[in-house]
C-alpha cells in the first residue's frame, strides 16, 4: 500500500469529516440496529396518535417495572414512575442516587402528536352517493397529498350517558378504510394550475365514509342515515356526540422497510416518534441510578399549547416534586440540569438539493443530529445552545462511540421551524435540539434511516446512563 503523504495525514488529523453509521457499523452493531428498528416499527403501527402512543409507552412502562405516579404520593430514591398527562402525554422518571443540587436531572423532551386530519364538531353531510366526515389539519401539511391515500379514523367520542368510547378502525386487514376525493387528470386543467397551496383547500379535506342509502323511501339523507345507524350499532353514539369527539384520520400505512437493502423506514408519524421511542427504551433500560426525566409532549405541532403541551407547569410540577423528594433546591436542581430536546430535523434530500446548504445539513444515516438553534430568520424564535454545552454534548457522545453530526433546518432564509427547546431553556437548563434526519417530514408517509434511529437511542442512553 502506498504510504499516506504528511498533508494528507496532516488532513485527518485536523479537518472535519462526516461518517455513515453503517459504513462505521461492525456486523454485530448492524444487527443491533436492524433488530432495534424492528421494535420501533411494532411501536409505530401500535401508536398512531398521542393518546395511542402515551398507551403504549404505559404498557412498556410497566412491564418494565415503571408505576404510576400522582400528585399527593411519596417519591424516594430508587423510584421508577409515570405520570399520565390527561391520556395524551406521558412523562416517564427515576429517582436516582446522586446529590440532585449539584447534578441535576436529565432531560429527554420529544412529542408524540404529528400533523393529521382532524374531524370538525359537525362533520358529517351527504352528498350525491357519497356520505363525508369534514375535517380541520392539525399542523403543517401540504393539502394535497392526503388525497387518494387509504386513511384510518382513530380517536375517543365521549358519549351523553359519561362514558368514553374508543374508535380505531381502517388498521387491521379486514377493516374497511377511508379516502378523500381528488380530481382526475383529465378535469385537472385549471387545478394544476394553481400553487401547490391551493390545489386542494382545507375545505376540500373531506373524507368518504359511506356510499350505501338506507331502505326507506321516506328518509331524505339516506346514505348519512346508515353511517348514523352503524355508528350507533358499533359505539353507541348518535350525531350530536361528535360535539364531544376527538376523531382523526390518519395514514392507513403500516411502517415497512424501504429499499433492497432495508436500510430505511417509511412510515407514518416518524415526526416525532422516531425519537420518542429512542428517548423512551432508554429510560425503560436505565439503571435508574441518575435522576432522569423524558416527557413525551402533546400538542408540539401547533405550538405546544393547552395542559398537554410542553409549555404546560405540569412538566416543571413534576421536575420540583422530585427535587423536593431529594431535598434539593429546586433552583439549584434546574441550574444543573440538562436536557437533549429530541425532535427530527430536515435530511439533506438530493431530490430538493437548492432548499439545502450541504456543509451544514444532516445527510441521511450519518447519525443523530444536533441543531444548536432552529427558529427561522436570524434564528428568530431559537434556544441557540451555548458552545459550552455543544462541547459536552460532544465530548459524551465521543466517549460512547456515538456516531452524530451537526445540522441547520435547510439554507438561510429557505423557511424554519421550532422545537420544545425553548420552552425548557426557560426554566435555566442548558438545552440543545438532537434528533434523526426525516427525508418528506410531515408528508403521509415519512422516511428515515435505521442507523440515524439507532444512534438516536444510543445517544439518549448515554445522555442518562449513571
Ligand atoms: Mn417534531
Ligand atoms: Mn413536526
Amino acid at each position: 500500500m502506498e504510504e499516506k503523504s504528511k498533508g494528507t495525514l496532516l488532513m485527518e488529523e485536523l479537518a472535519y469529516k462526516k461518517k455513515n453509521a453503517y459504513e462505521e457499523a461492525s456486523e454485530t452493531l448492524r444487527k443491533e440496529i436492524f433488530d432495534y428498528s424492528e421494535g420501533y416499527k411494532a411501536f409505530l403501527d401500535a401508536a398512531k396518535t398521542e393518546r395511542e402512543s402515551v398507551k403504549e409507552a404505559i404498557r412498556m412502562a410497566q412491564a418494565a417495572g415503571f408505576t404510576e405516579y400522582n400528585f399527593g404520593d411519596t417519591l424516594s430514591v430508587g423510584d421508577k414512575k409515570y405520570y399520565n398527562v390527561h391520556g395524551k402525554s406521558v412523562a416517564l422518571f427515576t429517582v436516582g442516587k446522586e446529590d440532585l443540587a449539584k447534578n441535576g436531572i436529565r432531560i429527554l423532551a420529544s412529542h408524540i402528536d404529528s400533523p393529521r386530519l382532524d374531524l370538525k364538531q359537525v362533520p358529517l353531510y351527504e352528498d350525491n352517493g357519497m356520505a363525508f366526515l369534514k375535517t380541520h389539519y392539525y399542523g403543517g401539511i401540504k393539502k394535497y397529498q392526503w388525497t387518494a391515500i387509504p386513511l384510518a379514523l382513530h380517536g375517543v367520542v365521549a358519549l351523553k350517558n359519561g362514558t368514553t368510547v374508543e374508535i380505531s378502525v381502517g388498521e387491521e386487514e379486514t377493516d374497511p378504510v377511508f379516502y378523500i376525493n381528488d380530481l382526475l387528470p383529465h378535469l385537472g386543467r385549471d387545478q394544476m394550475s394553481q400553487t401547490g397551496a391551493k390545489i386542494i383547500t382545507g375545505e376540500d379535506l373531506n373524507v368518504v365514509v359511506g356510499g350505501l342509502p338506507y331502505a326507506d323511501e321516506k328518509v331524505k339523507e339516506k346514505i348519512k342515515l346508515t353511517v348514523l345507524a352503524k355508528l350507533n350499532e358499533l359505539y353507541g353514539m348518535t350525531e350530536t356526540d361528535f360535539l364531544s369527539a376527538e376523531l382523526s384520520a390518519v395514514p392507513a400505512f403500516k411502517a415497512k422497510d424501504v429499499g433492497f437493502d432495508r436500510a430505511l423506514i417509511a412510515a407514518y408519524g416518524h415526526d416525532d416518534r422516531v425519537c420518542s421511542y429512542p428517548a423512551l427504551t432508554a429510560i425503560l433500560e436505565s439503571t435508574g441510578n441518575r435522576t432522569s426525566l423524558v416527557v413525551l409532549a402533546d400538542k408540539e405541532e401547533i405550538g405546544s399549547e393547552g395542559n398537554t403541551g410542553m409549555q404546560c407547569q405540569v412538566y416543571v410540577d413534576l421536575m420540583q416534586k422530585i427535587a423536593e423528594a431529594k431535598g434539593a433546591d429546586f433552583a439549584a436542581v434546574r441550574e444543573n440540569s440538562k436536557c437533549l430536546s429530541a425532535d427530527v430535523t430536515a435530511c439533506y434530500d438530493p431530490n430538493f438539493a437548492s432548499v439545502y446548504e450541504k456543509s451544514n445539513s444532516a445527510i441521511l444515516s450519518c447519525g443523530t443530529t444536533i441543531c444548536k438553534f432552529t427558529g427561522s430568520g436570524g434564528k428568530g424564535g431559537s434556544n441557540d445552545a451555548s458552545a459550552e454545552f455543544l462541547g459536552f454534548v460532544r465530548n459524551l457522545f465521543e466517549e460512547n462511540g456515538i456516531v452524530y453530526q451537526t445540522a441547520e433546518l435547510g439554507k438561510i432564509d429557505a423557511g424554519g421551524g421550532g422545537t420544545v427547546a425553548k420552552y425548557i431553556a426557560k426554566l435555566n437548563i442548558d438545552t440543545v435540539d438532537i434528533g434523526v434526519p426525516v427525508i418528506s417530514m410531515h408528508a403521509p408517509y415519512e422516511m428515515v434511516s435505521k442507523a440515524d434511529v439507532y444512534a438516536t437511542y444510543q445517544a439518549f442512553a448515554a445522555f442518562i446512563k449513571d
